[in-house]
């Protein structure tokens, strides 16, 4: 017998740089915004979204639970506006 993990795949915690299972690493898409603010007025705003990925104590620490708790219903309360 033996079941055969396969491949586990890795993570690096982005807080303390812990190696993690995937499974067990904690996603969080992290959203910047780029605003140039010319004073021509032309502004150009830009998303970017970053994937990162935290140990559970970090997660914990950084109150990431929460921080994706508030996204997913904020994705839903926009999801029901349309
Ligand atoms: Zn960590």
């Amino acid at each position: 017998m033996g079941k055969r993990r396969g491949r586990e795949r890795l993570e690096s915690c982005c807080s303390c740089g812990r190696t993690i299972p995937r499974d067990k690493a904690i996603s969080y898409t992290m959203r910047s915004r780029f605003s140039t603010d010319l004073p021509t007025g032309d502004n150009v705003t830009a998303f970017s979204e970053n994937d990162v990925y935290y140990c559970i104590s970090c997660a914990k620490h950084k109150g990431i639970f929460e921080k994706k708790r508030e996204q997913a219903q904020r994705r839903r309360e926009r999801a029901e506006g349309f």
